[in-house]
């Protein structure tokens, strides 16, 4: 855990000033609600979007953020013409510099890293050379960059605090002891929305019956990966990444309520888990005040009303998107690179019912399969492994189709 390093900086004094990146999605929004509750500790300092301008306007008018960056360039100027004629306006910024700028401004304090996938790497990685605190909900900019990312916020004391909430979970519970006195970690899985579905029908979901996540309501990218527990192959990565250990002292569990978020066992027999009823609120409202603790404004767990709670292994059979994270573990340097861009590709193109969700996988394999396995040294070579596994994944996507 290097680099969630407590610095002089990590005590709130006075207003911290927050970027959001990706504040039109839905940890973005929890964030903001969070600011808000607690204007006497937090100021909005800059919101992005992609292609949202109509809410990043409306977000705009009621925090006030000194910038704003549409990062789809060809948006710019209709957001900007939405602010003549009014008392306010933000500067406003465009595109990936646009991006790196609000992740980095001397005024920044905190960076919320909530951009969805491999876009959000670029400005998540100038927070940490600007040596701000990142609050990290974009888990594939740190799978995609091996040990970059970690090596850059240590280097320049950037303080990294994780919002997965699994993660966030793990590092609470990793208070408990000593780094050397963990024996492992134990990642909780819902299991998503298909746990009980029968197998053979799996290849007749729709993006709709996918997004419907039984306990969490979030983005679409991310409700696909609960569907095929890709997102709990790329946790396991980011665990390993955070926390410095190893897969195999990464364990995973299906515990479909979503109450425990995660667990730490400790060499004594003990297992320290984190409870709280599944809204990102809490591990936002964690992160940001650490290492103090403010209202989140989600209640406390109701024990005696929870009903039981179930744990079983997961069938990897069912959840073959699970077993290539693990796979791609194994082979080491830029598998992680290959495994999420694939993975990216099938998600989208199965968002637009260009294939099946059975064919998600298959895209997966094949790229980890075929695209060559490189060591990354620098952003460049990322970017570059990237670009190669969307082109190999969109052909294998087009020969699917024209199969079916
Ligand atoms: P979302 O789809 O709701 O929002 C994504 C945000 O990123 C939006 O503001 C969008 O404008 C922005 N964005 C999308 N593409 C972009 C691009 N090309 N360039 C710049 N900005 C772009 O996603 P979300 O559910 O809020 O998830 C955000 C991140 O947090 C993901 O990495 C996800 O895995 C992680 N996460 C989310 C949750 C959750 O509950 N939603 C939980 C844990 C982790
Ligand atoms: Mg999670």
């Amino acid at each position: 855990m290097v680099t969630l390093q407590a610095s002089d900086s990590s005590e709130l004094n006075g207003v911290a000033h927050v970027s959001i990146l990706g504040a039109t999605g839905s940890v973005g929004v929890n964030t903001l609600k969070v600011i808000e509750a607690h204007a006497e500790k937090f100021a909005v300092f800059a919101l992005t979007a992609h292609q949202n301008i109509e809410l990043l306007h409306e977000q705009c008018l009621r925090y006030r953020p000194e910038v704003a960056v549409v990062a789809d360039e060809q948006l710019v100027d209709a957001f900007s013409t939405r602010f003549s004629g009014g008392d306010y306006k933000p500067d406003i910024y465009a595109g990936n510099q646009g991006l790196e700028l609000a992740a980095s401004l001397g005024e920044v304090d905190f960076v919320m890293a909530a951009i969805v996938g491999a876009a959000g790497l670029p400005a998540t990685l100038a927070a940490a050379r600007a040596g701000k605190r990142i609050l990290l909900a974009n888990k594939e900019a740190l799978i995609m960059s091996g040990s970059l990312l970690m090596d850059m916020a240590s280097r320049h004391a950037a303080v990294l605090l994780p919002i997965d909430s699994e993660h966030n979970a793990v590092f609470q519970c990793m208070s408990g002891g000593s780094e050397q006195e963990v024996e492992k970690i134990v990642l909780t899985a819902s299991g998503g929305p298909f746990l009980k579905l029968p197998m053979d029908e799996f290849a007749e979901v729709t993006p709709e019956q996918a997004c419907a996540h039984p306990n969490w309501k979030m983005g679409r990218k991310i409700s696909v990966d609960s569907a095929t527990m890709m997102n709990k192959g790329l946790e396991v990565i980011e665990a390993c990444m955070l926390f410095k250990k190893d897969p195999k002292d990464i364990e995973v569990v299906i515990h479909p309520q979503s109450i425990i978020h995660s667990l730490v066992g400790y060499v004594d027999g003990s297992m320290l888990a984190h409870l709280a009823y599944p809204d990102m609120r809490v591990p936002i409202a964690h992160a940001l005040a650490w290492p103090q603790r403010i209202g989140s404004g989600v209640r406390g767990i109701d024990l005696a009303s929870l009903g039981p709670l179930d744990f079983s292994e997961p069938d990897l059979n069912r959840f073959p998107c699970l077993r290539l994270a693990y796979e791609a573990l194994e082979l080491s340097g830029s598998s992680a690179v290959i495994l999420n861009a694939a993975n990216e590709v099938a998600v989208k193109s199965f968002l637009t019912s260009e294939i099946r969700f059975t064919e998600i996988p298959a895209v997966i394999d094949a790229a980890l399969q075929h695209v060559e396995h490189e060591n990354i040294q620098d952003l460049e070579m990322i970017l570059t492994k990237d670009r190669q596994t969307r082109t190999h994944a969109r052909k294998f996507i087009e020969q699917a189709v024209r199969g079916h």
